[in-house]
């Protein structure tokens, strides 16, 4: 284990012993307000633009200029199949069987598609489980299902809250919890990783604990595709959606994949949202009464594919393969985020000034160390800004800074510590 230093040289030696070094040329970095390229750590908000990803729309627009409908059937990638050129890529990124996923809509979209066949309540088993102060539109979305069901939020979602004096949920009182709804839980909906913390949950472990007392568990992976390693078949994980925006890369509004399990691949009796790209392809054209829906993830698709953003989407995800996949990306991610620690806690500031709340342990976070500031946290985030440091702000005062391995170096990380020294040398 090397000592790490806080110095730029020590950033630079970490920089060229990394393999992923040069997929930082294969992003556009925007400039900071000297010039130069900012440290820009908010991948976690929206991933920045890949090279390749231009070149990938203006061919969808070249064939469109060329062949008009036909580029439905004709060319190198017709856009009839257009989901399908994702699904393989989409199935390695989360672990997955390609009859699992499928990239379609938005995310929270989604969101709503699988919980109305996921979220199925009865008499006795109505309560849907999540973690206390999940990203809005998740609990927008849980809220509304819950009351399409004519149930009421306040009985019907139960809501995990860290101990008093902690900021991340333990494991172990997530399944105790689980345990202790037992048949009245009808399902479990968390984010693979919390927003707000940076917290990873240990969703193998949920997912068990969901499944011993007859639950459905599912992910909103919004923060953790393309931020940590997924094996969400193998974790037996129930279904899972994520945005394409955040760590991968792939566009502000950018489309969405799903998962859902293969026990679930030939269950036309699942109650479901139906449209005709969802529909059996052998007869989708006959315009015929009656839908069949298609295997697997497939058969919740509702509408022709958007192949401009799964254009850029297709592109960004080739970058993640050559780049070696997750566990490539995954073992620098872990480097990262250690060194960024390191930063912090050698400043040694009291924790009434400046207090990390995403766990120490690298299982159990991502590509994110969020970062609580009690006094002025806006100004230290200003104060980042104007020194080239993209972070990320959240109310009420917390700063998220995401080094992420396709295209932060230990340099960018190097100099947002020093940044943040710098100011709390000034604001003491
Ligand atoms: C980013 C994010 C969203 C955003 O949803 P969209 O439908 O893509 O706008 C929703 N949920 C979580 C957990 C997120 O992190």
């Amino acid at each position: 284990m090397t000592a790490y230093q806080p110095t730029p040289d020590f950033a630079a030696s970490l920089d060229a012993q990394d393999p992923l070094r040069s997929f930082r040329d294969q992003f556009h970095l925007p400039p900071g307000p000297d010039g130069q390229p900012s440290s820009y750590l908010c991948g976690n908000s929206l991933g920045l633009q890949p090279k390749t990803a231009r070149a990938a729309v203006e061919r969808e627009f070249a064939a469109w200029e060329e062949r008009g409908v036909e580029g439905h059937f004709h060319g190198t990638s017709p856009w009839m199949h257009y989901h399908e050129f994702l699904t393989k890529a989409s199935a390695r990124l989360v672990g997955a069987r390609p009859v699992e996923v499928v990239v379609m809509n938005n995310l929270t979209t989604n969101l709503h598609l699988l919980l109305i066949s996921f979220y199925r309540p009865t008499l006795t088993r109505y309560k849907v489980l999540m973690e206390g102060g999940a990203f809005p539109s998740d609990q927008y979305a849980l809220e509304s299902q819950v009351r399409l069901h004519g149930l009421a939020p306040e009985e019907a979602i139960v809501e995990l809250l860290p101990r008093p004096g902690e900021y991340t949920l333990r494991t172990a009182d997530i399944e105790a919890r689980i345990a202790e709804l037992g048949d009245s839980l009808a399902t479990v909906i968390i984010g693979g990783v919390n927003y707000y913390t940076g917290q990873a949950f240990d969703m193998a472990a949920i997912t068990k604990a969901g499944h011993a007392v007859g639950a459905l568990v599912g992910f909103d992976l919004a923060h953790a595709a393309g931020n940590l390693a997924l094996h969400l078949h193998d974790w037996d994980v129930d279904f899972a959606c994520w945005c394409t925006y955040k760590y991968l890369n792939s566009g502000p509004g950018g489309t969405s994949g799903i998962y859902v399990h293969e026990r679930f691949a030939n269950r036309p009796d699942l109650p479901r949202l139906a449209g005709w790209w969802g529909h059996d392809p052998a007869d989708r054209f006959q315009m015929k009464k009656g839908f069949r829906p298609m295997a697997g993830a497939a058969g919740w698709q509702l509408s022709n594919a958007q192949i401009f953003p799964m254009a850029i989407h297709r592109a960004a995800l080739a970058v993640v393969e050559e780049a070696g996949g997750m566990a490539a990306l995954r073992r620098k991610s872990e480097q990262l985020t250690a060194y960024l620690e390191f930063l912090l806690r050698r400043l040694q500031l009291p924790a009434t000034t400046l207090e990390i709340i995403t766990p120490a342990d690298p299982a159990a976070r991502g590509a994110q160390l969020s970062v609580l500031v009690h006094r002025n946290g806006r100004a230290l985030f200003d104060y980042l800004a104007g020194q080239g440091i993209i972070a990320d702000w959240r109310e009420p005062n917390v700063i998220r800074l995401a080094p992420v391995p396709l295209y932060n170096s230990f340099r960018d990380v190097q100099r947002a510590g020093a940044a943040i020294e710098k100011w709390a040398a000034q604001a003491e």
